[in-house]
């Protein structure tokens, strides 16, 4: 078969059932791989290797070929070999003219070459069309057929046609093509199987930080202080009440930290009078994982009502109401109900269930499925109106639970603030200055800003 039939066969629309060869370019791991998944779907699959020798480990319906005798059966090839041995195609120039060459490699650093290998590729063949896939798969998803990770193949090149063709193939083997764009998006194609979680470091590291630390203080308020002044061994408390004081807390200074940065950057247009600079970085970075910041403080929020819910199975807290009881016995006194006690316990309970529940909502609501399914008015409302519910209801939960004691000395041990008070320094100030911004004489030229209105023009430039 002419080099040039073989173009035109696969640029034709695939009008019979019959799937076309697929070349592929190298029998390593993901060749191999990748030819499994291919026959498996129906694809006749040709390796092109510097070995012809079939070795058992190559599918058993593939064939082994030379390079060039390989890529001459089929109009798409794919290049299932690492970026530094790319130099031993400029040869095959010729026979790759026209073809659709797939780049899947990837690299060991995140911008390891100034440019993508796709566009290295193509710079290295300009007569062939690539096609950058594949990279995001790993070999031993393919084999064992567990894509439990991610069935998106992002898919990008400057030739449409040629995308068309290897997109085609990934619905075929049951992935789901997602279209980048053209070959510039490469680079951000390869760096992204590099990537750790990149919109999580931030959330992670700042509530291990802070859990850290007000573990830390409630360790020596609850422990250290309770064993030296009462002499009393209250260390058993690091495994449920300490946590039980942490994850509340943690659950609400996340939350507020949430709609902090919306804060700060409505503060930064009034000051500003435009919308039209940009935010500073951290600003920009702190709005970009703000779903994460409040998935967390959910995971908190969650974790504080399983240690809530056990809390009376504890020996703990059997033993202090029995002593409670026998006090009474030994002194013949029944203690009348506390009613105010009664109201407050009551009042901070229902705050609480409602604004786990909104909490629940909002973290609901951030789930793509969701998300996708409502428009952006109502993610908007999700998000914001009943967000700032939940957060007055948190905190509102925590300042009737706490309340009374704010303003005991008792609380401040050592001159230090129970932590009660310290979870409501975010939240307050946030619920405060929110306040001011709805108010109208604020509102409204906030809103005008919002709206591409510039009190001071010079600024937009
Ligand atoms: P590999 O196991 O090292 O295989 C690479 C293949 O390249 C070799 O088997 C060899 O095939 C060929 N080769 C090696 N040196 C060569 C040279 N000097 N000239 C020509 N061909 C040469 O690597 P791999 O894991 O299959 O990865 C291949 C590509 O896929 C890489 O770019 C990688 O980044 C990408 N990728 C891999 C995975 C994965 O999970 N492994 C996932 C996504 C992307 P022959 O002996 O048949 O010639």
């Amino acid at each position: 078969m002419n080099k040039n039939s073989s173009n035109m066969m696969a640029l034709a629309p695939n009008t019979s059932n019959k799937r076309e060869t697929v070349c592929i370019f190298g029998t390593g791991d993901f060749g191999r791989a990748l030819g499994h998944k291919m026959i498996q779907s129906g694809y006749p699959v040709v390796y092109g290797s510097r070995s012809t020798q079939i070795s058992n480990l190559i599918p058993k319906d593939a064939e082994v070929l030379g390079h060039a005798e390989a890529a001459q059966k089929a109009a798409i090839i794919i290049i299932a070999i690492q970026r530094q041995h790319y130099n031993f195609l400029i040869p095959l120039a010729e026979v790759l003219r026209g073809k659709v060459l797939v780049d899947i490699s990837n690299n060991l650093k995140l911008n390891q070459y100034p440019e993508s290998n796709a566009e290295h590729l193509a710079q290295l063949l300009p007569g062939s069309k690539v096609v950058k896939a594949f990279n995001t798969v790993s070999a031993w998803a393919l084999q064992s057929g567990t894509l439990d990770a991610s069935r998106q193949v992002f898919v990008c090149g400057d030739d449409v046609e040629a995308k068309q063709m290897v997109m085609n193939i990934v619905r075929a083997l049951g992935l789901t093509p997602l279209d980048k764009g053209s070959l510039l998006a490469a680079q951000e194609i390869e760096n992204y199987p590099l990537q750790l979680f990149p919109m999580w470091k931030f959330p992670i590291f700042l509530s291990l930080g802070l859990t850290a630390f007000f573990f830390l203080y409630c360790v020596v308020l609850d422990i250290i202080y309770t064993y030296i002044y009462e002499k009393n061994d209250f260390s058993f408390f690091i495994a449920i009440t300490i946590p039980n004081r942490v994850c509340p807390v943690m659950a609400l200074i996340l939350l507020a930290l949430v709609y902090l940065p919306g804060i700060f950057a409505a503060i930064i247009q009034l000051y500003r009078g435009t919308k039209y600079r940009r935010f500073p970085d951290w600003l920009d970075k702190w709005m970009l994982c703000r779903k994460q910041l409040g998935l967390i403080a959910l995971g908190f929020a969650s974790l504080h009502v399983v240690f809530t819910l056990v809390t009376p199975m504890r020996a703990f807290a059997s033993w202090r109401t029995g002593k409670g009881i026998i006090s009474q016995v030994l002194n013949n006194k029944t203690e009348p109900l506390d009613h105010t006690n009664a109201w407050l316990s009551d009042s901070y309970l229902a705050l609480g269930i409602l604004g786990f529940f909104l909490f629940v909502l909002l973290g609901i609501t951030s789930l793509p499925s969701v998300s996708n399914n409502v428009n952006w008015r109502e993610f908007r409302f999700v998000q914001s109106k009943l967000g700032y519910l939940a957060l007055i209801l948190c905190t509102a939960h925590t300042l009737v639970y706490g309340g009374k004691w704010f303003l005991s000395p008792s609380a401040y041990k050592w001159y230090l603030p129970n932590i009660y008070i310290l979870s409501l320094i975010v939240p307050c100030a946030v619920l405060v200055v929110k306040f001011v911004l709805i108010l109208p004489c604020v509102d409204k030229p906030l809103t005008q800003i919002r709206q591409g209105w510039e009190r001071n023009p010079k600024y937009s430039k």
